[in-house]
């Protein structure tokens, strides 16, 4: 299968010397798809079936320079390569900062710019997405980061007190560890850690995220959430970890349980960082409590 190429551009024309310019070149095959609106091209970037998009700077009303502002705020990794009648530097510029990898003047475009500046994008596109992953995700286990944490628990902060949403946290902690590592090795324990996040993470929604905060402990930050769904939520977890055996080796498979702490804003707390105090108190609840459960912070 061909790989898809979005032009989004208000002239026909356009799209009829793109798909020419595709015709001839030399290396790489593509197919073009076409949106000729603002509204269109934001939709089809955002189903995410492309591997680049060559954006045009006039769009009816709107720039393009917005769109691309746009679709990187709702998460769009899709490289985009900017097109504009204008020679403007301004433009120029304003295009690299809005996030845009190449640039390219349309009177100039020739079947050799057009295909050496989309293999660049695909290329730069897929070393800035590997290096977004090393800054952003934690090598043994694939979730988040702590930093991630502290970022995503500060936006969607200000998204409960802007929305009167709510927002669930569950902190979950393995249940002795350290006995799993003294016994069995820090090997061992890595595969457990990386199972029990991989439980963890699957037990929930895509939008919400799946983080490790720190050594053996986790938390799941849940959007639109309240203090009965998080609950409900750090419940299901305990039972997904305890439910079966983490297969270690060919000879070797560990009953594992975590104990997990369960708040929400604003039902429990007023700020980022007063959740996270209230699901660690819970966490410790659980733990004093007998561990393999969850608790919420309003049971404490
Ligand atoms: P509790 O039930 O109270 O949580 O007891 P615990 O033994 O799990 O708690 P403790 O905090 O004493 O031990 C956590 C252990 O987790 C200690 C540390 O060596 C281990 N650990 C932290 N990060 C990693 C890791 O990346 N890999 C492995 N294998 N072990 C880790
Ligand atoms: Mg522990
Ligand atoms: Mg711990």
């Amino acid at each position: 299968m061909p790989r898809k190429i979005l032009l989004i551009d208000d002239d026909r024309l356009q799209f009829h010397l793109t798909k020419a310019n595709f015709g001839k070149f030399q290396g790489e095959h593509y197919e073009l798809d076409w949106a000729s609106t603002y509204e269109q091209g934001m939709e089809m970037l955002m189903s995410g079936n492309y591997v680049a998009c060559l954006l045009d700077f006039q769009l009816g009303e709107r720039d393009g320079l917005q769109l691309i502002r746009e679709a990187v705020a709702s998460g769009s990794r899709t490289p985009i390569v900017f097109l504009t009648a204008e020679t403007a530097e301004r433009v120029d510029l304003a295009a690299m900062e809005a996030g845009a990898l190449d640039y390219l003047v349309k009177g100039e475009i020739t079947p050799r710019t057009l295909e050496r500046s989309l293999r660049y994008a695909l290329k730069l596109g897929d070393t800035l997405e590997a290096l977004r992953r090393l800054a952003t995700r934690d090598q043994l286990t694939g979730l988040l980061n702590r930093r991630e944490f502290e970022r995503i628990l500060t936006e969607e902060e200000e998204r409960v007190r802007r929305f009167k949403h709510s927002l669930g946290l569950v902190m979950i902690d393995i249940d002795h560890f350290k006995a799993v590592n003294d016994t069995h090795g820090h090997t061992a324990g890595d595969v457990v850690l990386r199972e029990v996040a991989r439980r963890a993470a699957a037990q929930v929604r895509t939008v919400d995220r799946a983080l490790r905060y720190g050594g053996e402990e986790l938390a799941l930050i849940l959007v639109q959430t309240d203090r009965a769904g998080a609950l409900d939520l750090a419940r299901r977890v305990c039972q997904a970890i305890e439910r079966e055996p983490v297969i270690v080796t060919d000879t070797l498979a560990l009953n594992i349980t975590v104990s997990a702490g369960a708040a929400s804003m604003p039902q429990d707390a007023d700020s980022g960082m007063k959740l996270l105090n209230a699901a660690d108190k819970a966490l410790y609840a659980a733990k004093g409590r007998g561990r393999n459960q969850a608790v919420g912070f309003s049971d404490i």
